[in-house]
């Protein structure tokens, strides 16, 4: 429990050593994870356009476009799902979808409509291990569920 409050980290990490480095390195502006993308992006390690950033997230248009609009709300802090998002963490779900909807108002599909998406584990499909929000919109995107 002391771990926690000297780390401030939850804890669920405690348990995960890897993750732990990982939120510590962030947190310290240490080495950055060489084997994460987001992160190297964050870091200014690979080149992307960052539309949009705050303390806690930044965004950046998709590489692979599923639709004319695909943009990716990204958490600054290493996360690798949003099955590994802690109660401490909880605030940053709803801040992560209050910049997307304003994401989509500056985008211009906030009134034509667009889909929130995380994926999250293998049956899933997703790709990138590094907790992100996809924004999909500009055309009719087909009923899912
Ligand atoms: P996931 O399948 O993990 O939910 O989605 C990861 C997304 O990240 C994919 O849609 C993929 O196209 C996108 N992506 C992967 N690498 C890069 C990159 O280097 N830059 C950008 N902008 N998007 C990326
Ligand atoms: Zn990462």
């Amino acid at each position: 429990m002391e771990t926690d409050r000297v780390l401030g980290v939850s804890p669920s990490y405690i348990y995960f050593p890897i993750s732990l480095r990982r939120v510590l390195q962030q947190k310290e502006g240490g080495k950055v994870n060489q084997d994460c993308i987001f992160c190297r992006i964050i870091a200014g390690e690979i080149e992307s356009d960052i539309l949009y950033q705050d303390d806690e997230v930044f965004a950046i248009r998709d590489i692979r476009p599923q639709a004319p609009t695909h943009l990716l709300i990204i958490t600054k802090i290493h996360i690798p799902s949003l099955v590994e998002v802690n109660a401490e963490q909880k605030g940053l779900l709803g801040h992560m979808i209050h910049v997307a909807n304003e994401l989509a108002r500056e985008q211009g599909v906030a009134e034509s409509g667009y889909r929130l998406v995380v994926n999250t584990g293998p049956h899933s499909g997703q790709l990138v291990a590094h907790l992100h929000l996809h924004l999909l919109g500009g055309r009719i995107l087909g009923r899912l569920g």
